[in-house]
Order: structure tokens, then sequence, then C-alpha cells
């Protein structure tokens, strides 16, 4: 007897099933693609073995996918001989172990994602479960005996032996079919879905089909005598496979000779994604080297582009034609990890492991070529409008990281950059049409960061540039900062952080004067503010970029400015002591014309020290802490110091304030409160 164990599905596993099931989708057709997929993957990765291990190939030689239909039992099963699964990996894959697609395929469906997204999210397999009530997996891997996975759902699934599994090595996977979905056993059907989800498909994929022939038979009439004997024809029912995905791999034909339809169609079997690609490039290089590639931009970035444990299944590499690897990172550098793909050599060896790519010259040019082919497609993808706005939608980040990456091909990523901007606050403007609009005395590339486009919009650190008209861009994504650290520069043109020092505005010889005199009067004021705050700040001095407000905090050229600050505060996993270093050494600038501070100084004037005078400096710091991006301290501190002036506006005496305090308190109380008065 089988001993028959059973396992409780992981709860979001759990959670996600009867979503599958109860939840109406009329794309069910799906699961198929989905299955196939999988056993797909499982051929691949003892394909993959076997370049290293030709012996586990000794089970089953034959690589190939069948997918049979019995009418009778109104099941549907697809068999792959591939890698398989022993009895540990059937338990996590199938239900013990979530991933963190489950989660978010689940909030992708219930925000009106479409159910056939779900190969994307890597939770494919449960996919069965919109055409079947019963699921069935039987598998063997070469390290272990072949075992049944069996759940009808509804939170478990059992695990036993099994001591009469058709093949050798690998899986199939039988759907008992519901009642409404019979239409999945009919030939044509099948054959037509095949057609349409996986022709795409590098092994070959069977189909069980009937077949009708006509056949002679001799007729037994009794005493039949004559010769040759009477024959009639009847017809016969059989069976044969039906090898459905002929075509050869699309990527060694012309591309002139392959239609948009079959584009998409492979892209979307080599993806699972649903919709077609945003473009595409399919180019051969020959000579020294030669190899194929066909590259593809997806219309979306995936859920988890940017989660750094995530491996990603992006450029499939194959040698000769033979498949040799998912996601060869070697391939292809992080920040174009949004590219799918595949590319095959001829002259990498066909044994080549994971632990040889790395060192393997063959590969960096290969690698070079594809990062080169991308720009062109990039910059062809910009050459229409709607595609330009959903590329840029959706990878921006890869972009601006690219520019952080990439020194060679900096400029020409910096050409693809857009941002908006103080003359364009709806539509994005790119570096070169900013370079257009620049006034003649302009002495560079303006830009702001923040938090958000509002938050930075209204900054006092922009009032003189607008008032001068200079034009500035808006940049609000963390990764702008680290892109801009190295860009630096954009066509000769030096760009320049409107919250930092160096942001030299004055024009001609009239406003330098009027400088110098500013800063004259201001002499005393300064030192004393630099006296108040102490180590809060570095120095102050008269600023250039004011015209409203009172005074501002701006941060060395070449350290972290206050948005950084920001962003690196709100990394989990930061190194604190870079901090020391980088964190932003605060100038505080005064406005000379502003009415506040032009009264301070007379005060000062008149007594240095003024207490009031200090306090509103302190008062002054915090909100130009504020105004300028960065984050309170002691926040109680700086409410303290506001109360007090409301206090002040309202006329509110604090002693009267706390007598009344007294006053208020119960009867009770009040006795205690005497009583003490009197012990005291
Ligand atoms: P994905 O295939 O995207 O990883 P699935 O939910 O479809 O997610 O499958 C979960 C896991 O189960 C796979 O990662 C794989 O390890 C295993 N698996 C599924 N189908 C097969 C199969 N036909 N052969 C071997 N392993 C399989």
């Amino acid at each position: 007897m089988c001993e028959i164990e059973k396992y409780e599905f992981q709860a979001e596993i759990n959670q996600l099933m009867s979503l599958i099931i109860n939840t109406f989708y009329s794309n069910k057709e799906i699961f198929l693609r989905e299955l196939i997929s999988n056993a797909s993957d499982a051929l691949d990765k003892i394909r993959y073995q076997s370049l290293t291990d030709k012996n586990v190939l000794d089970s089953e030689p034959k690589l190939e996918i069948r997918i049979v239909a019995d009418k009778n039992f109104k099941t549907i099963s697809i068999l792959d001989t591939g890698v398989g699964m022993n009895k540990v990996d059937l338990i996590n894959n199938l239900g013990t172990i979530a991933k963190s697609g489950t989660k978010s395929f689940m909030e992708a469906l219930q925000a009106g994602a479409d159910v056939s997204m779900i190969g994307q999210f890597g939770v494919g397999f449960y996919s069965a479960y919109l055409v079947a009530d019963k699921v069935t997996v039987e598998t063997k891997s070469n390290d272990d005996d072949a075992y049944i996975w069996e759940s009808a759902a509804g939170g478990s699934f059992t695990i036993k032996k099994s001591s009469s599994f058709e093949l050798k090595r690998g899986t199939k996977v039988t759907l008992s079919l519901k009642e409404d979905q019979l239409e999945y056993l009919e030939e044509r059907r099948l054959k037509e879905l095949v057609k349409k989800h996986s022709e795409f498909i590098n092994y070959p994929i069977n189909l069980w089909v009937e077949k009708e022939v006509e056949k002679e038979v001799e007729v037994s009439e009794e005493n039949q005598k004559e010769e040759p004997k009477k024959t009639k024809k009847i017809k016969e029912i059989t069976h044969e496979w039906q090898f459905l995905n002929k075509s050869k791999p699309i990527w060694t034909r012309k591309p002139e000779e392959i239609t948009r339809d079959e584009y998409s169609s492979f892209y979307k079997s080599l993806t699972n994604d649903w919709e077609d690609h945003l473009a595409v490039k399919h180019f051969s290089v020959e000579g020294q080297l030669e190899f194929k590639a066909l590259l593809f931009i997806p219309k979306r970035a995936p859920f988890d582009l940017f989660e750094p444990r995530k491996k990603m299944n992006n450029i499939k590499l194959y040698v000769k034609r033979v498949f040799i690897m998912d996601s060869c990172e070697e391939l292809i550098p992080e920040y174009l990890n949004f590219i799918k793909g595949v590319v095959d050599s001829e002259d990498l060896p066909l044994n080549i492991s994971r632990e040889t790519l790395q060192q393997n010259k063959v590969l960096k040019v290969i690698r070079k070529n594809i990062v080169k082919k991308c720009l062109e497609m990039f910059i062809e993808v910009n050459e229409n409008k709607d595609d330009s706005k959903i590329f840029y939608d959706q990878y921006s980040k890869n972009i601006k990281l690219g520019i952080h990456e990439d020194s060679q091909n900096r400029a020409k990523l910096a050409d693809l950059l857009k941002y908006k901007s103080s003359r364009s606050p709806d539509d994005y403007t790119t570096l070169k049409e900013y370079i257009s609009r620049m006034k003649t005395n302009q002495s560079g590339i303006f830009y702001i960061t923040g938090e958000s486009q509002k938050g930075i919009e209204n900054s006092p650190f922009l009032e003189k540039l607008k008032q001068r008209g200079y034009e500035v861009l808006y940049m609000t994504e963390p990764i702008d900062e680290y892109c801009v650290q190295q860009l630096k520069e954009y066509e000769g043109k030096k760009l320049i952080c409107a919250t930092k020092e160096g942001l030299a505005l004055s024009e001609n010889e009239e406003e330098k004067q009027g400088k110098e005199e500013e800063k004259q009067k201001c002499e005393s004021l300064c030192k004393l503010i630099k006296e108040v705050l102490g180590e809060k700040i570095e120095k102050a001095v008269v600023s250039e970029r004011l015209s409203d407000s009172p005074c501002i905090l701006v941060t060395g050229e070449y350290g972290w400015s206050a948005n950084m600050e920001r962003i690196m505060k709100a990394q989990a996993l930061r190194d604190n002591s870079l901090s020391m270093y980088m964190s932003s050494r605060k100038t505080m600038e005064i406005n000379p014309k502003n009415s506040i501070i032009v009264e301070i100084r007379e005060r000062i004037a008149v007594d240095k020290n003024d207490k009031t005078v200090r306090d509103l400096i302190n008062l002054l710091f915090d909100t130009a802490l504020l105004t300028s991006g960065f984050s309170l301290e002691e926040p109680h501190i700086f409410a303290q110091r506001i109360h007090r002036m409301i206090k002040l506006g309202l006329s509110i005496d604090e002693d009267n304030e706390n007598q009344e305090k007294k006053n208020d308190m119960p009867v009770l109380n009040n006795q205690i409160n005497e009583d003490m008065e009197a012990v005291d």
C-alpha cells in the first residue's frame, strides 16, 4: 500500500487558487500556454545540465512535450521529458512556498489586471484551475522515485509514491476538466491554442490525434469461394502523434520575411506577456565573430523590475541553435534588464557553463554589440510620439541608471533624458530642447531635485532664477540624484543644482557692485547667525538666488543635496558612516532685501544681545530647513517656538494661562492642591 501524505497549501497560494476558481474570467484558454511553458522550462533545465554531464539524459534521451486528451475520462494531460521534480521540490514548488509574485498577482487581479498575466508573476501552474476541478501531477527526476501530487483545491494537496509512471524522467500534468470546459478535449481547439500561444516553443509538441482510416477487409461470407475474395471498405479509428510546432527558430530567418504578427507571437511565447512588444530589433553580426540576436522592449516594465534579489529571466543564450541558458546576465548590463530576447552564437563552446562565462571574451564582444543595438532601438522608439511616451514612462529609471553606470554610453543615453520644467510643467522636455531655449548669458542647465513637482515648483531656491527667466528642470525621482552626479554636463553645458552652492547669478558689473555693498551691510548679521546656530551651519552669507523669502539653506556643490539626504535616510541598509562625510554641510543664505532680515539687522545694530533676535534666528533656521527640503531634527522644539509665536499673535499671556489651568482643576484636586500649597 502506498502511503498518502496530506499537506496544506501556504495561505497566499490558497487564496490565489480560490480567486482563480471563483472569479469569472473569460480568458481561460491561457492555462495551456502556461503548462506548456513550464514543460519547456523543465526541458531547458535538463538540457542545460546535460551540457556538463551527458549522463543526465541517459534516463530519457528524447526531449519533447506531449499532449493527450481523453474524452472518456474528460482529462487532458501535458507531458514533458524535462528535469522532473523530486519529492521535496514537488512539495515546495507546488503549494508550500509562495513566491513574491503570488501576492503581487492577486493585487494586480483585484486592480483589474487580466488573468493572462499570470505567467509574468511566476505562478502560472495554478492557471490549471481555470478549467480543471482536480489536477494531478506525476513526476520523476533523476535523483528520486516518481511521485504523484494531487489537489482538488480546497486548501490541501496530497503526495504519494507512484508505482507505474509511464515516463523515465519528466512530468505529466493531468487536468480533470470542469463540465463546462470540455471544449479543451477537442483536437481542433488544442491545435489552435498551440498555434496561437506556443508556436515558438523550442521542443517538439506532439498531440495525440484520432485518425480515421479506410481499410479493406475481406467479406466473410460463408462458403465464399471466388477468388479474389470479396472485400469491403470499413472505417477504423486509430491514433497517432501529430507534430504541431513546425516553424524553425524565428531568429534564423531573414528579418524582411518575418511579419509583425510573427514577431509578436514569438515575443509572447518567449516572455509570457499577453500584450504585443513595444519594439523589436533583429540583427546578425558577421565577421570575426558571428551571432544572431532578437531583442524586444516590452510595453510594460515588470512589476518587480528593481527587486534586488530577483533573478531576471531576460536574454536566452543559444549556441548553434542549441539552448544553453536562460537569463544570461553576462550578455546585458543591469540597467537594460527590461530587454527580452535571444542570442544565438556560432563561436561559443557548447559546454560553456555559468562559471566560465564571466571570463569569456566572445561574450564581452556580444554584450557590447547588444548594448549598441539597444540604444539604436531606443532612438527608433523615440521617433514615434506615443511609443516614446510609453517607453519613457516605463523605463526612464533604467535610462538614468544607465547614465550612472555606463560611462561609455553616457552621452547617448543623456539624449534620451526628459524632464518637466518651469517652462514646461506639464510636458517632458529633452536636454537638447532645453539648450535651444537657453538665454545667451546663462551659465548652465539649471535643475532642482525634490520629492514631488508640487514641492519644488514653488521652492524659494527658484525665486531669482524664475525672475530672470531661466528655465529650471524638475527632477523628482530618487535616481535623478545619482544620475546627475555622474552626468555633470550635457553638450558642454554644466548641470547646475539650484539648491547647492556655486549658483553665480550676478550678470554685470553693476550687480556685482551692488552685491558687494549688501555683503558689507550684512556682515555682522551673518556673523551673529553663525554664532547663534553654531554647528548647525557652515556659515551664513548673502544670497543671490532669493527675491522674496528671508533665507534658505544651500548645500555644498559636491555633497548631498537636501533631497539626497532624505533619500539616504530612507534607505534601510545604508551605511551610517558614509553620511558623516556626505551629509549636507549647510550654508544659510539670507535675502538682504527681505523685511524680516532688514528689521533684524537694524535691531542688532542697536543691541547685539537682543534675546528675541536669537530666538528668531533659530526659528528662521528651522523654517528654512523645511522650505529647503530638509527634515527637522527636533520638531517639538520648533513647535514650541511656533506656539509661542501664536500666543503672541493672540496676545495670550503665558503666566496668566498657567494660573487659569490651576483654577480649572476639579474640586477634589483643587483641595489637594491647596493642601499641598499649605504644606509648602
Ligand atoms: P514558474 O514556472 O513561473 O516558476 P509555476 O507556478 O508555473 O511558476 O511553477 C512553479 C514551479 O514548479 C516551477 O518554478 C518549477 O520549479 C515547478 N514546475 C512546474 N511545472 C513543472 C514541470 N512541468 N516540470 C518540472 N518542474 C515544474
